[in-house]
């Protein structure tokens, strides 16, 4: 291989991105949700399990494509001050009234956004449309996991203001992918939420508290280890990817002592409260009547196209979980990030290897 060709090849070298808990833990969390639901919704959830697991990633790849998407995902609580996260108003008109509407929406809106498919939830079991019980179901389970996630609380999301630039991805999947096989998931039957709002809030409020170590334990063990130590090559995808060593991320998550388990649990507990609130609230329908739903094969075919129509339109939007820098090559971030599949990657890879 050239010298020219090895430098480009450690140019390419791709890191591993994710936004949200990354795909595994998203569906993991959609899963396991499910069986926190009670006997009357349990049978029609189960039935769609595979559904509620594979779709539970779809936010993430609409967010590359559809304009308002990106903000859903994250609120950068810290943006607004000093105790912002008790300052903040809780309910989306007294904020917008503080703050402007637009204010909001550039610092990200996930509590709100939770809140309104709680309503929308709630209207599609009353419509008793299985369809749309599905997709909301999905769709907010994505959300509130995502609002679970500490850097999904603060502008710095990815360690960029901070020199830390790579945790986001590190915490929330490379963490999760080696040790979520040792975790508990038991989180018992999900409960009625009496104020959908403020346990939106709760969840960005534990995160948020949470955040402090996330940032402080890294700092403090990348002190200690050698870059050479710190960081090491895998093979994904057939692909070589620059990632944080198994010795560095064992040391951190001993240091984090359970906290990636206990911000999953919280986001599988919360789903299933949520999902078993806006049935409750639709008023108990029978879901045994919509048991033998199907999606028809236009409803697949429709939802395929609109999955590769997302792959394929690329908006300008912040890159998330990068191990880069927030603003380098932002179209090969958009690109290369693990959500959109390895081999359209790997091919501009090649094609840079060819010229
Ligand atoms: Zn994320
Ligand atoms: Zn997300």
């Amino acid at each position: 291989m050239k010298v020219k060709n090895i430098y480009l090849l450690l140019f390419f070298l791709i890191q591993i991105q994710t936004f949200g808990w990354g795909f595994f833990a998203h569906k993991r969390i959609n899963r396991l949700a499910v069986f926190t639901l009670p006997a009357e919704m349990l049978p029609f959830f189960k039935q769609n399990i595979l559904f509620i697991t594979e779709n539970a990633i779809n936010p993430d790849q609409r967010r590359y494509a559809v304009d308002g998407e990106a903000p859903k995902h994250y609120i950068d609580i810290d943006i607004y001050g000093d105790s912002a996260i008790y300052k903040m108003p809780k309910f989306w008109k007294s904020a917008v009234e503080k703050y402007s509407e637009d204010t909001l929406i550039a610092y990200g809106t996930n509590p709100w956004h939770v809140y309104k498919m709680k309503f929308e939830l709630t209207e599609a079991f009353k419509q008793m449309d299985a369809k749309r019980i599905l997709r909301l179901a999905a769709d907010m389970g994505h959300y509130i996991a995502d609002g679970n996630v500490p850097l999904h609380t603060t502008h710095n999301y990815n360690g960029q203001y901070t020199n830390q630039v790579g945790i986001h991805g590190f915490w929330e999947t490379r963490l999760v992918e080696l040790y979520s096989d040792e975790y508990d998931f038991f989180v018992g039957k999900a409960d009625y939420i009496k104020n959908p709002q403020l346990k939106a809030w709760e969840a960005i409020t534990n995160a948020h508290l949470a955040l402090d170590s996330v940032l402080k334990f890294e700092k403090k063990l990348t002190q200690e280890f050698d870059v050479d130590k710190k960081y090491t090559f895998d093979e994904r995808g057939g692909m070589t990817v620059k990632t944080y060593s198994k010795a560095f991320c064992k040391v951190y998550h001993t240091m984090l002592d359970g906290q990636v388990e206990r911000r999953m649990i919280a986001s599988i507990k919360m789903i299933g409260d949520f999902w078993y609130t806006c049935w409750v609230d639709a008023g108990q329908p029978d879901l045994s009547l919509i048991l033998d739903f199907k999606f028809s094969k236009e409803d697949e075919a429709e939802m395929k196209r609109e999955t590769e129509q997302w792959q394929q339109k690329q908006i300008e939007t912040r890159p998330e979980g990068s191990l880069k820098g927030e603003h380098d090559n932002h179209h090969a971030h958009q690109n290369c990030c693990g959500h959109h599949d390895f081999f359209t990657y790997k091919l501009q890879l090649v094609k840079q290897f060819e010229k």
